[in-house]
């Protein structure tokens, strides 16, 4: 059993900005970061899809401490070199223990012990950078008569080398993923058919406009309160914007009540218009020896089919949770400002802005992390376990992935400004760390 000032799990863009703000404020901490992986980056290691690439711009999605310098979208492979670099740069690689998964964390005597894969370490906290998904289990909807298809199906999420050359493929799915993936598989399929349940809103970035990290927070959170406000007028006006929306592709709910996707100098809006692809916006019946059979009745041939069907939400890796030999269920919890949970002392976690960057989120909460280590040191305090406070937690958005996933969350959620990064940024600034609803010992 090894001790440690800090664990953090997960080597992705949180553990990494954890790592960085840990070290610039305790230059003497020991801590290691634990990774199931055997490489770092998180989601941008996992996903290996054709097109994969970011959503948000780069501006925000880079390191306040190491400033993105590229184009405005990122390719995975660019953003996983880019986490690479940081965790150079700043040595933070060394001190990462990869392939090793932490089964079980359990908090007596005012201290963690976290239970892996291979060593177990002690230790007074512990930083949960785990992600928001079930990286074993992706959502991988199924199918009737699925055992009859001859063809091959394969999840974005574990993509693998599967070969889509010269293949007639079909694509499930309406959201991010899809969008980005098509314009990439079409260069090379024979034919590709779009099968979406229902229409999204999708958008054009252009490839080569070149902002500032302030410019680009102020524009996307304006955009975004601006869609909320007028919502009628701003369906209107992203119609209006793109010939692409007709009577058959306009969504049914509104803008911003999922995440809208995104096209690269209209990539995806050139693809859909190719005379190899076809768009079909219907529920899938079953499956055939060749394809697919929708609910009306055609059929999709087709050697390929990819679920773009998203993800599994998952809290906290999916780790057991004991405090005090007590199994914690995060349903009876309450969220603290989205970084701690009621109940369970000296552990932090991060989470994203499902409007912004997660790396700008990633940055304001490790500071808020270090200034309450602070605290605790300076009190000379052994524990901070958040009081089950605050309102009945809503879902943050209308996604699939979000609404599956409700009983899994915190039942309360306090003074969590997931909309809105400015309230957020000065909040976690401002704000007192004895602020009345955790309680310090
Ligand atoms: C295709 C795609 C595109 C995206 N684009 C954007 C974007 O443009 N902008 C944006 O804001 N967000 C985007 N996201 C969301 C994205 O997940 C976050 O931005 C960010 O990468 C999450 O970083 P993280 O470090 O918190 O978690 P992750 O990247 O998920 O990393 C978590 C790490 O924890 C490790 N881990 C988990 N459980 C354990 C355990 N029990 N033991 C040991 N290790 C464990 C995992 O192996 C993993 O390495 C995108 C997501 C996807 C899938």
């Amino acid at each position: 059993m090894k001790k440690i000032d800090v664990v953090i799990i997960g080597s992705g863009i949180a553990g990494i900005t954890t790592a960085y703000y840990l070290q610039k404020n305790f230059p003497n901490l020991s801590y290691v970061i634990i990774e199931a992986r055997s490489d770092l980056g998180g989601t941008w290691d996992q996903m290996k899809f054709p097109g994969v690439r970011s959503d948000t711009d780069m501006y925000t999605y880079g390191f306040s401490f190491n400033p993105w310098q590229g184009s405005i979208v990122a390719q995975g492979r660019d953003i996983k070199a880019y986490l690479t670099d940081t965790a150079k740069k700043f040595n933070i690689r060394e001190h990462i223990l990869f392939d090793t998964k932490v089964t079980s964390l359990s908090w007596s005597d005012n201290q963690w012990t976290a239970r892996t894969s291979r060593n177990d370490f002690t230790s007074k906290y512990v930083i949960c950078c785990t992600g928001s998904r079930d990286y074993t289990s992706p959502n991988f909807p199924k199918f009737k008569d699925e055992n009859k298809y001859q063809g091959e199906i394969v999840h974005t999420q574990d993509w693998g080398d599967v070969e889509f050359k010269g293949k007639s493929v079909a694509i499930i799915g309406s959201g991010c993923t899809a969008v980005t993936m098509a314009p990439a598989i079409v260069k090379e399929a024979k034919k590709v058919t779009l099968v979406q349940r229902s229409a999204a809103w999708i958008v054009n970035v252009d490839g080569k406009e070149k902002s500032t990290r302030r410019n680009k927070s102020f524009e996307t959170l304006m955009d975004y309160f601006h869609s909320r406000l007028f919502k009628k007028s701003y369906k209107k006006m992203i119609i209006a914007r793109y010939p692409y929306y007709n009577n058959t592709n306009i969504p049914s709910y509104d803008y911003w009540d999922q995440r809208p996707a995104c096209s690269l100098d209209n990539d995806y809006f050139d693809a859909v218009k190719l005379s190899k692809v076809s768009v079909e916006h219907q529920e899938i019946s079953n499956f055939e020896k060749n394809g697919i059979k929708l609910k009306n009745g055609k059929v999709i041939e087709c050697d390929l089919t990819i679920m773009a069907t998203g993800l599994n939400a998952q809290l906290l890796g999916g780790i057991d949770i004991l405090v005090n030999d007590k199994k914690i269920h995060m349903n009876d919890t309450s969220w603290y400002r989205g970084m701690m949970f009621s109940g369970i002392p000296n552990l932090f976690a991060h989470t994203g802005y499902i409007n912004f960057s997660w790396t700008a989120r990633c940055e304001i909460v490790s500071q808020r992390i270090c200034r309450t280590l602070k605290y605790m040191e300076k009190k000379r305090l052994a524990s901070c376990t958040p009081k089950y406070v605050g309102k009945e937690s809503k879902p943050s958005i209308e996604a699939n992935y979000v609404l599956r996933s409700v009983d899994k969350f915190p039942s309360r959620t306090y003074k969590f400004y997931n909309s809105n990064y400015y309230l957020d940024y000065l909040i976690f600034k401002l704000t007192r760390i004895n602020d009345g609803a955790v309680d310090f010992k």
